[in-house]
């Protein structure tokens, strides 16, 4: 299979070895089609962003105004903070120059004459490699004023880095770009979208590293061979980070669609001491939880895992072994959430406060299963009712993972519970309703 985000080819990441494998060729190709073509051969390759919401990526580019008055904009999102996810900065280190050449095509297709990588504020190894590398593509004349003599075109951009704060929220879009304008990392309520007032109230498109280090590929060698890959409705390859009890975790690029015991097993090396495999995440932390039972035959491409009952995300697959304690994991990942909740809106701000509180009850042995109903209730409220999808980040883990290890989070309820009313003792056993069994 050939890869076309991570190719095996060693020092890849040196400008000299990218143009020896026809390195800005794709640019130049895609520089003399009309800038409608460019998204037409994108929009047909039907490339799905690798962020998280998996949009058609030529859609997206179709949805930035032919004509205005205004600058358009490009941002690329490397704020990688989901946990689970750590494959963009493989592309930092690995093959920058595909991303930058994928950046130049960008810009010429939706017009814009900037962009923006928005790089995660931890990352500082990546970002001085990343930095590097621009520097190098600007000084061999791939990027700016001097990109026109190199490829022989009237089209030029400037392309910068930006170094976030280390805030989750600023890997949301519109946060994203407020934090590149100054601003504190809010996210906005859409409409308007970014396609008609984003960064500086101009037209922008905001895709995924990944995304747009397919792009060149696909100028280079058409839409049609790319849609042959993977899965009919969802092609290409699919960086598949892996983690967790697997004895080879890391960054493995297959075809979308790939079995996802197929990846454990034999890419990840499978389960660390051959334990069972108790849970998997398959796409960052989240993703709606998928039981270890029940992953037999679940293919790694959208739709499937929406079938499945999860979502793909980030493709950040984690996986617990039989003897993970998960009420301890989803206390960690509702702590997570909780942390980096802007606090702009209120069932998010409160909500993920309800959660974490109510599971540290769990976790010190004085919950009851009715709080195991407490959880749920406070995600489905959380959910749907935000100004941004952090909040469904916060609670498809909780609500999910409460509801298909039911039977485990019940091992961790208080079987006897005695309660106070009318300022005498009642005895309560252990049941859903908190108020159902009090004796008088
Ligand atoms: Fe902020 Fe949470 Fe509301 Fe998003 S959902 S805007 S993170 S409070």
């Amino acid at each position: 299979m050939e890869k076309i985000v991570l190719p095996d080819i060693p020092n890849f990441d040196k400008i000299e070895v990218y143009k020896k494998h026809g390195g800005f060729g794709a640019a130049k190709k895609a520089f003399k089609m009309t800038s409608d073509d460019v998204i037409d051969t994108v929009k047909k390759s039907g490339l799905r962003g690798r962020g998280g919401a998996a949009f058609s990526a030529g859609l997206k580019w179709s949805f930035m105004p032919k004509t205005t008055d205004k600058p358009k904009y490009l941002c690329i999102n490397g704020d990688e903070s989901e946990p689970g996810s750590f494959k963009d900065r493989q592309i930092f280190e690995y093959n920058p120059f595909q991303l930058i050449e994928g950046i130049l095509i960008t810009c010429y297709a939706i017009g814009a004459k900037s962009a923006y990588i928005y790089i995660r504020g931890e990352y500082h190894k990546w970002v001085k490699l990343m930095q590097e590398a621009l520097e190098t593509a600007y000084k061999d004349g791939f990027v700016g004023e001097k990109m026109k003599k190199t490829f022989g075109t009237d089209f030029s951009c400037e392309i910068y880095i930006h170094k976030g704060a280390g805030a989750y929220i600023c890997g949301e879009e519109s946060s994203l770009m407020n934090s590149l304008e100054g601003h504190r990392g809010y996210p906005r309520i859409k409409p308007p979208f970014p396609a008609s007032k984003g960064l500086w109230g101009c037209p922008t498109t905001i895709n995924n590293v990944e995304t747009i280090t397919n792009v060149p590929k696909i100028i280079e060698k058409g839409w049609e061979w790319f849609s042959k890959i993977g899965a009919e409705k969802h092609p290409g390859t699919i960086l598949y980070g892996i983690s967790g009890h697997v004895n080879k975790p890391g960054v493995y690029e297959r075809p979308s669609g790939t079995l996802l015991l197929d990846l454990i097993n034999n890419e990840a090396g499978g389960v660390i001491g051959n334990k069972k495999i108790k849970c998997v995440i398959p796409g960052g932390s989240s993703m709606p939880p998928l039981r270890g039972d029940q992953l037999e035959g679940i293919k790694m491409d959208a739709d499937s895992l929406r079938a499945a009952g999860s979502a793909i995300g980030t493709a950040g697959i984690m996986v617990m072994d039989e003897d993970t304690n998960l009420l301890k994991v989803l206390l960690r990942i509702s702590r997570f959430y909780h942390h980096e909740s802007c606090g702009q809106c209120t069932p998010c701000r409160e909500g993920t406060g309800w959660l974490e509180k109510t599971l540290r009850r769990l976790d010190s042995g004085n919950g009851t299963s009715a709080d195991l109903d407490l959880l749920i209730s406070v995600a489905n409220n959380i959910e749907g009712n935000t100004i941004c999808a952090l909040g469904e980040a916060a609670a498809w883990p909780v609500k999910f993972m409460v509801d298909r290890f039911r039977d485990e989070f019940e091992k961790y309820v208080k079987t006897d519970v005695v309660i106070p009313v009318n300022n005498k003792v009642h005895s309560m056993r252990n049941t859903a309703n908190p108020l159902a069994n009090i004796k008088h």
